[in-house]
């Protein structure tokens, strides 16, 4: 790996530096091997990077100089795609993604949006005219600015970290703001690259973008609490959310958040039932099920049940878990033994609860090394069951009677989530009326594509608060402000 030779660096008012705390290891989540040293930022480090991202908002024009900015977005954008392959076999190592999802939401599709994020800058109207109007009988001319926030503290995870990474970058930059980027302890690395071609290939000046790689999750909360960030933009669990939310609250900044998600795959009972469980079972199994917006609660017709709860094993029990930079692997290993051993211990709650699995269950025999689980579909219990009402994070689908449409309805929105949601059904209007009446971000009907530069995404209820990618997505990190000035 040519972008890091073995060790990594944070960047702190735009110099690469080597993190208070030492180093920590990273890991091939599909070897268990050692693939060199993250820098371990402190909370000194932490302290640094909040004040140069403040000094480069407060002190320089970069809020105000659209231009440079797209150029800027753009640059890293092509920085990016110039090291692609390099990019690619490092996101294989580091976050076990299936080498076929690289050239999607793994890698290559983040990077292009950029470009999104460039072209919206460029486009938007930042100034809105209201014209004159006699409010309290006073003549006023009433205009509408949209200015950056300021200080963005962003705080990622490991599952999609490009995708999450760039998807607050370039909108965020785009948009006018600096940052302050708190990686997942897990996938150090990818984040810490962006810090280097930043530094190497881009005109992003000093401070407006700081990397901070560090094993002490508090460095997180650190972002949440000071009142030098205005704004924070956390993606992660619903648990995490929750406290980042009541650290921000005492200096009420803006705080912006994309969850967890335990999203439903509803099948009518006009569908096409082989077509639809053997989507709903090979979508659950990519990326070893580590996808927030992952449908893994199939909901099926009562009386085709067993035939759907067959149909979704044979699709899963032939994807064998395995090497992610094989072309042909679709289900890599999950992060690491934390991880496995979470998922492992809600198998070993479906159980316990009275389920059973029609395949799958444990760790694959034939993997001794690698944080591997079998995809698994779990039959025989109610949306009641804890295994249907939390998110697992792991190649694991919960099979689900329904009788009825108002029934499937009831039960894909019986969740404390609401990130996302299919609909498969013969009759297209009837489908879109199911759609229409479920309470999630994004519906995919009948296997329509919702992931792309210009949609918003986000979630209802405890998915999250706001909208990140599309014009909502970029408006987010966005204030307004109206100028009303007496005009005669
Ligand atoms: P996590 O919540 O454990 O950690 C996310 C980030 O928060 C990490 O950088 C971590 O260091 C940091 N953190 C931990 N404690 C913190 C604290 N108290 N204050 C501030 N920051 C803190 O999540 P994870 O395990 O890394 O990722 C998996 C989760 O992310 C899943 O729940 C998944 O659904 C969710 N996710 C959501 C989306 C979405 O867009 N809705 C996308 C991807 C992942």
């Amino acid at each position: 790996m040519a972008l890091i030779d073995g060790m990594s660096r944070l960047l702190i008012d735009g110099k690469l530096t080597p993190g208070g705390a030492g180093g920590f290891a990273t890991v091939n989540p599909a070897t268990e091997e050692v693939l060199g040293e993250a820098a371990n930022a402190d909370a000194v480090d932490m302290d640094l990077a909040i004040d140069a991202a403040r000094r480069a908002f407060d002190g320089t024009d970069w809020s105000t100089n659209t231009a440079l900015r797209v150029r800027c977005v753009r640059q890293l954008r092509d920085a990016l795609q110039g090291h692609v392959e390099e990019l690619r076999e490092l996101t294989i190592a580091e976050v076990g993604a299936p080498r076929m999802l690289t050239a999607g939401a793994q890698l290559e599709g983040p990077v292009t949006d950029l470009g999104f994020a460039a072209d919206t800058a460029e486009n938007y109207e930042w100034t809105q005219d209201l014209g004159h109007a006699t409010p309290l009988g006073i003549p006023t001319r009433r205009s509408v600015v949209r200015e950056a926030v300021g200080v963005v503290g962003a705080i990622t995870p490991w599952n999609f970290p490009h995708q999450i990474n760039l998807a607050k970058l370039g909108p965020a930059l785009a948009a006018g703001n600096t940052i302050v980027l708190k990686p997942a302890p897990d996938t150090p690395w990818v984040a810490a690259v962006l810090g280097e071609l930043i530094a190497e290939h881009t005109d992003i000046p000093p401070g407006v973008v700081n990397i901070v790689t560090s094993t002490d999750h508090a460095l997180g909360a650190m972002l949440a609490k000071d009142p030098r960030v205005d704004m924070v933009s956390f993606t992660g669990s619903t648990a995490t959310g929750r406290s980042v939310m009541a650290d921000a609250a005492a200096t009420i900044k803006k705080v912006f958040l994309e969850l967890g998600g335990k999203s439903a795959f509803v099948v009518l009972d006009d569908a096409d039932l082989a077509a639809a469980c053997s989507v709903a079972g090979f979508s659950v199994c990519l990326h070893a099920g580590q996808g927030c917006a992952i449908t893994t609660r199939l909901v099926v017709p009562r009386a085709r049940y067993d035939e759907a709860v067959a149909i979704a094993a044979g699709t899963m029990g032939s994807i064998r878990p395995g090497d992610p930079t094989k072309p042909g692997t679709v289900c890599g290993p999950v992060i690491s033994a934390r991880q496995r051993d979470r998922v492992q211990s809600y198998l070993d709650l479906a159980l316990a609860e009275g389920g059973e699995f029609a395949c799958g269950g444990g760790r694959p025999a034939d993997q001794p090394a690698g944080f591997f689980i079998e995809p698994t579909v779990i039959a025989g219990l109610t949306n009641e069951a804890r295994v249907a009402r939390e998110e697992i994070f792991g190649p694991v689908l919960t099979v689900i009677a329904h009788d009825g449409d108002d029934d499937a309805v009831r039960i894909a929105n019986d969740s404390p989530y609401g990130l996302s949601a299919t609909v498969y059904g013969a009759d297209a209007d009837r489908a879109a009326g199911v759609a229409a009446r479920l309470r999630a971000g994004t519906v995919n009907v009948n296997g329509g594509v919702w992931y792309s530069a210009d949609v918003p995404f986000g979630g209802y209820k405890q998915s999250g608060n706001g909208r990140e990618m599309g014009v909502a997505g970029f408006e987010e990190y966005l204030e307004t402000k109206a100028i009303a000035t007496a005009a005669n």
